[in-house]
C-alpha cells in the first residue's frame, strides 16, 4: 500500500496542518513502458503554496482528495520500460507520496554529476536553474553590476549569490536573523543585510550607497520597495518571487514604484520552465563551478515522509537555510 498526502482543504492565508491529510492507497500494475519508484527525496517549494488555491495560473491547482504533486528523487524498484532498471535513480513529479507507478517518459535519470542526488532538487535541479536563468538571462546580469538578492539563505537564492560572485558581480544578500545573514556572509556577498533588524530600504542604502544595477527578487514587498528605491539607471529586476504575499493577498506597498519611470528600470517576471530548452547551458555552467570548487551547498532535512507538511510550512517561517528537502 503506498502512501500519499493530499490537500484536504484549500487553505485559507497560511495552510494550517488540519489542511493536509495522508491517505493509503494501491497503485497499479505496471504498463509497458512503466516503472515503479519508491521515492528518496521529495522537494517542498513556495510555489506549492501557489497550487493549493482554486485559480487558473501556469500550473493547475492540486485537486482535493488527490496526491499532490512535487519534484522527487526516487529509486527505480520495478520496470517494464527499456532503459532504466531496478536500482536507477530517477527525477520525477511524483512528489509528496512514498511511491509511484509512472510512465517512463516522465522519469529523467540523474544527469552525471559528482553530487549527491537531492542536490537535483536543489542547486542542481529546479532551484538552481531558476537562479542561473534569472541572474544571467532575465536580469541580464554581467560582471561589474551590483546585485541584490532576496531570500539570500534559501535554495534560490543562496544559489543566485554564488553564480553572482563566482561571474565577478558584487552581491548584497538579504535574510532573516544574524544566523543566517553570517552564512550569507560565508557565501562570498560582499554585505549581507539581516532584514529583521530593521527597515531593509535603510540598511540597502547604507550598502549600497551608488545604488544597484540588478535586483533578484524572491520576496516582494518591502524588499522590492527597498530595491526600487535604490536602483540605478537601467537596473534591472528579475521578479523571480514575492513569498511575502502567497498567504495573504493583502496589496503590496510599493511607494518607490514611479522611479520605475525617470530610471527606465526594467523589470520582468518569469517562470523558469521559460529556460527548459537552455538547461544544457545551466548543467555546464553549474559543472564549472562545481568542479572550480566555486559551490556551497546547504539542506534542511525533515525525516519521513509524515513530516511534509511541516517542512512546507517552515519554508514561510524561514525554517530552512539552503534547500528544504524531505528524505524518505
Ligand atoms: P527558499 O529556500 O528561499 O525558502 C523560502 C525563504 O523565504 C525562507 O527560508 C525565508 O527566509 C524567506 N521568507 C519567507 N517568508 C518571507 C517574508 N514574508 N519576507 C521575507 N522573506 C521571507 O525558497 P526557494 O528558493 O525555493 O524559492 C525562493 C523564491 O523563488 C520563492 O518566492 C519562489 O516562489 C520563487 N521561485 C520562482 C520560480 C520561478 O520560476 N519564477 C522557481 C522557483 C522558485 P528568511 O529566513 O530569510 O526570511
Amino acid at each position: 500500500m503506498a502512501r500519499a498526502w493530499t490537500l484536504a482543504a484549500r487553505p485559507q492565508g497560511t495552510p494550517r496542518p488540519t489542511d493536509f491529510a495522508l491517505i493509503e492507497r494501491d497503485l497499479p500494475a505496471l504498463g509497458e513502458g512503466q516503472v515503479r519508484v519508491a521515492n528518496r527525496w521529495l522537494s517542498v517549494d513556495p510555489y506549492m503554496r501557489g497550487r493549493m488555491n482554486d485559480v487558473k495560473s501556469y500550473v493547475p491547482p492540486f485537486q482535493l482528495g488527490e496526491p499532490m504533486d512535487g519534484g522527487a528523487i526516487g529509486e527505480v524498484v520495478e520496470s517494464r520500460a527499456p532503459g532504466l532498471a531496478p536500482g536507477d535513480l530517477v527525477q520525477h513529479m511524483r512528489g509528496w507520496r512514498d511511491e509511484a507507478v509512472l510512465d517512463a517518459a516522465d522519469a529523467q535519470k540523474l544527469p552525471a554529476l559528482d553530487v549527491p542526488p537531492q542536490a537535483f532538487l536543489g542547486q542542481l535541479g529546479m532551484p538552481g536553474m531558476t537562479a542561473w536563468f534569472g541572474l544571467l538571462a532575465v536580469a541580464e546580469a554581467k560582471a561589474g553590476d551590483t546585485v541584490f538578492v532576496s531570500a539570500a539563505a534559501g535554495a534560490v537564492g543562496s544559489t543566485v549569490v554564488q553564480i553572482a560572485k563566482a561571474k565577478g558581480m558584487t552581491v548584497i544578500g538579504s535574510a532573516g536573523g544574524a544566523d543566517k545573514a553570517a552564512w550569507v556572509r560565508e557565501l562570498g556577498v560582499d554585505q549581507a543585510i539581516d532584514y529583521k533588524a530593521g527597515p531593509v530600504a535603510r540598511a540597502l542604502g547604507e550598502v549600497a550607497p551608488k545604488g544597484i544595477d540588478v535586483y533578484f527578487d524572491n520576496v516582494g514587498g518591502d524588499h522590492l520597495d527597498a530595491a526600487l528605491a535604490h536602483a540605478r539607471p537601467r537596473a534591472r529586476f528579475a521578479i523571480c518571487g514575492m513569498i511575502d504575499v502567497y498567504n495573504d493577498a493583502r496589496p503590496t506597498e510599493l511607494r518607490y514604484l514611479a522611479r520605475l519611470i525617470g530610471n527606465r528600470v526594467r523589470m520582468q517576471g518569469f517562470i523558469v520552465s521559460d529556460y527548459l530548452s537552455r538547461a544544457s547551458e545551466f548543467y555546464t555552467g553549474m559543472g564549472d563551478l562545481l568542479a572550480t570548487g566555486r559551490l556551497q551547498r546547504q539542506e534542511t532535512v525533515h525525516d519521513g515522509l509524515e513530516a511534509t507538511p511541516d517542512a512546507f510550512l517552515g519554508l514561510f517561517t524561514g525554517g530552512n537555510t539552503g534547500k528544504m528537502l524531505v528524505r524518505l
